[in-house]
């Protein structure tokens, strides 16, 4: 039988990275972030004095970093910065990026580790590139106030000196990146049900997407 999928996709701080990380243990699903592997490659290239924006660094920084990757990296705490938020969304741009770290994505979707029934995937371009033959499709939104507000409280809570405009800005300017690059911009997918939670706590939002995902998964059962 065919391996379970659910994407979630959305711009930044949209509160999709909780929102998928809950789903996945409610289903007993594996959970991907997808902007973590990402964060990692730019990290590495901020770590070894590259500049985010030259194309074939950043395609060899990505190259080398997928023969040595192993997911517990995903857990370093470095990665969660807004100059690694900025260099990944540099970086992430490149066709050469993308390519090298397809297939690490793709494998998760179509065999999640043992025990896990499926896989929760989150990032920009899940439903669209990496899975479009996911079972359930999801594009998380909220306004850019809403999820500014968010990211700010994330952020100071974690001792990193920031403000309100600020993040709002980095926010503005990584959506507008993301949104109109060349390869695999964010948007929806044209099967995707698109749930704003800019009224929503954290425990709404889940359950509203359990909801639809239930309601989907036995329809497709
Ligand atoms: O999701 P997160 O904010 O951690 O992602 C960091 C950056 O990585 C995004 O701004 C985006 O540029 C990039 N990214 C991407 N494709 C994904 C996930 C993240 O291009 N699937």
């Amino acid at each position: 039988m065919k391996t379970p999928v659910i994407t979630i996709d959305g711009p930044a701080a949209s509160g999709k990275g909780t929102l998928a990380k809950r789903l996945a243990e409610k289903l007993g699903f594996y959970y991907l972030d997808s902007g973590a592997i990402y964060r990692l490659v730019a990290l590495k290239m901020l770590q070894a004095g590259l500049n985010p924006d030259d194309e074939l660094a950043a395609a060899k920084t990505a190259r080398d970093f997928i023969s040595g990757f192993d997911a517990s990296q995903i857990a370093n705490p470095d990665i969660r910065t807004q100059q690694v938020s900025d260099a990944a969304s540099r970086s992430s741009r490149f066709s050469g990026v993308r390519s090298a770290l397809m297939e690490i994505q793709r494998k998760v979707a179509h065999t999640p580790p043992t025990p896990f029934k499926g896989a929760v995937l989150e990032g920009r371009d899940m439903g669209t590139v990496v899975a479009p033959e996911a079972d359930v499709k999801i594009f998380l939104t909220a306004s850019p106030e809403a999820r500014a507000q968010r990211r700010t409280k994330e952020l100071l809570s974690r001792g990193e000196k920031t403000t309100y405009e600020a993040v709002l800005q980095d926010l503005k300017e990584r959506d507008e990146r993301d949104s109109t690059r060349e390869v695999a911009p964010l948007r929806p997918a044209q099967d995707a049900a698109t749930v704003d939670t800019s009224g929503m706590d954290a425990d709404a939002a889940l359950a509203h997407v359990l909801d639809l995902v239930r309601k989907r998964l036995t329809k497709t059962a």
